[in-house]
């Protein structure tokens, strides 16, 4: 048998569709890891890739245009585009995904909304009992889900073909579906499957944390989200705590059998798998760009932080560390510089409007007291950068200061690894982060203790080259073995162990 075709489900698609001057549509393809992984898989096995086009000013989708890259792209009959009403995309991704399940599953439940706004149509007796944005979102996970029943059904009379009718030699197609926007899809995806006799194996990977029982039983409809994942054959989270989480909501909200030594979940009959899978970098990506990046910094020692600017990302407790280094290290001033890169993120979003503005007035203070005619503490930068401008960075600051409050995994702590090709930065980690778990030459503190992230700060400015290097290689060794690469095929991997539940024809 050939290999199985993959189809991947995330929210959005790997390229965003944009209509040029005379109207025509245009893909713009996006850099992120994943993208860069999974793109050649799914071209490389006839698959589909299913997501938002990220633009709502789409009417039509059957001019969806050919790939523009010489060696490739997915065709335009392996996308399928999720296309909904600009309302009901708002109240289901600003409402429900960032302003619910973001926060809750950050193990922030004080800034999760549970406002009647935001999950399906429901009879309207049960309206009361429902919020909008929760609503919306189990609506456009239904829209989702037809997309990928769609695609199943292409891939089926194609195998068909193929393969004379011949379904026992067939092999079995794989739906890989993607993170927190996307939690109910797989109930309705199996459900129809089954109905149609679709042999498919399904798949769940979280980006995010996965939440403690205490904290996931604030949402009122967290037995819902148990069950929308549990219709998968194999879920994957970041680490093992996230797997521990996810397995005692099954056994204490649903009553499930679960093996927590294997990993395993009973539900409807079945063996659900749960499995951590830390997610890595395209590491020699950014090696290379390392290699090749033009110098762009000043001679100075420069303290590095790069987050998309959200609340989960710890700045101003690391804005404020960086003070008190300056006020209890006073050798640091004028020879020590923090560049912190904010990338805009959901600007949409009351809380992230809110931060902005805390962030410009704590940077704008900081500068003000510290800063001489020549030097200031604290480039800041609100912006999105070049990929070859932030490998520059990351080869060339001092320390990487990656201190969030809580991070699903962190990628920017392994790009700096990736890009540290003298091995002579060092690694300031947040045990938060699900990258606190395996990057263990890294130096870890706990964000909220200002004090220590200080002192961690001036540790990592003074520690002896020999030492950092040995970190650095260590560091540098796992991230370059266990890349993206690794991850994706680790996956597939145990989807191929897992038995294959909805068989086709009886
Ligand atoms: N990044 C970006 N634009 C920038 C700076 C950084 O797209 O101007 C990328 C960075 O390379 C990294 C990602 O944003 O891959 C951040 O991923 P991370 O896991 O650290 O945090 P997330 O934003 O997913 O919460």
């Amino acid at each position: 048998a050939g290999s199985a075709p993959l189809i991947v489900v995330s929210n959005r698609l790997p390229f965003v569709l944009t209509r040029d001057k005379i109207g025509k549509l245009r893909r713009s393809h996006s850099a992120g890891g994943l993208v860069t992984a999974l793109g050649p898989v799914v071209i490389k096995c006839g698959g589909l890739w299913i997501g938002w086009p990220g633009s709502h000013d789409m009417r039509t989708l059957d001019e969806i245009p050919e790939p523009d890259i010489p060696n490739g792209g997915l065709k335009s009959q392996q996308v399928k585009a999720v296309l909904v009403r600009q309302e009901l995309f708002d109240s289901f991704y600003n409402g429900c995904c960032n302003g619910t399940f973001w926060p809750l599953f950050h193990s922030m439940p004080d800034r999760a909304i549970f406002s009647s706004e935001t999950w399906k149509s429901i009879p309207l007796k049960d309206q009361h009992t429902k919020t909008k944005s929760v609503q919306a979102y189990q609506e456009v996970n239904e829209e989702f889900a037809l997309k990928t029943i769609d695609a199943l059904r292409q891939v089926h009379s194609r195998l068909l073909k193929e393969y004379n009718g011949n379904e026992d030699v067939m092999p079995v197609p794989v739906v890989w579906i993607h993170d927190y926007q996307l939690m109910l899809a797989a109930a309705m995806i199996r459900q129809v499957a089954i109905e149609e006799n679709l042999a498919c194996k399904l798949g769940f990977f979280l980006h995010i944390p996965f939440p403690s029982w205490d904290i996931m039983r604030l949402f009122p409809w967290d037995d819902q989200i148990l069950e929308g994942i549990l219709a998968c054959d194999m879920v994957g989270f970041h680490i093992d705590d996230y797997c521990t989480n996810f397995i005692e909501c099954c056994q204490r909200r649903l009553g499930c059998r679960v093996d927590h030594a294997n990993g395993n979940v009973e539900y409807d009959n079945r063996t659900v798998h749960v499995r951590p899978l830390p997610i890595g970098i395209p590491f020699n990506h950014f090696q290379e760009l390392a290699l090749k990046a033009p110098r762009v910094m000043k001679d100075e020692r420069v303290v590095l932080g790069v987050d998309r600017l959200d609340y989960t990302k710890g700045l101003v407790q690391r804005i404020k560390a960086f003070e008190r280094l300056l006020e209890r290290h006073p050798e640091h001033l004028e020879r020590v510089v923090l560049m912190q890169i904010a990338v805009p993120s959901r600007t949409d979003v009351k809380e992230y409007k809110a931060l902005k503005e805390e962030i410009d007035q704590l940077v704008g203070r900081i500068n003000g007291r510290f800063s001489t005619a020549d030097w200031s503490p604290i480039r800041y930068i609100y912006g999105c950068i070049s990929q070859d401008n932030l490998a520059a960075f990351y080869r060339d600051s001092a320390v990487a200061l990656v201190t969030p409050l809580r991070d699903g995994m962190n990628l920017v702590a392994k790009e700096f690894v990736a890009c540290q090709i003298n091995e002579t930065g060092v690694l300031i980690l947040s045990p938060f982060a699900g990258a606190g778990g395996t990057m263990r030459e890294a130096l870890l503190v706990n964000p909220y203790e200002v004090d220590m992230v200080s002192e961690m700060i001036h540790k990592a400015l003074i520690m002896d080259v020999g030492e950092r290097q040995r970190r650095m290689k260590l560091l540098r060794e796992r991230e370059s073995s266990m890349d993206v690469d690794y991850w994706m095929a680790s996956f597939l991997r145990e989807m191929q162990l897992v038995e294959c539940a909805i068989t086709g024809s009886p």
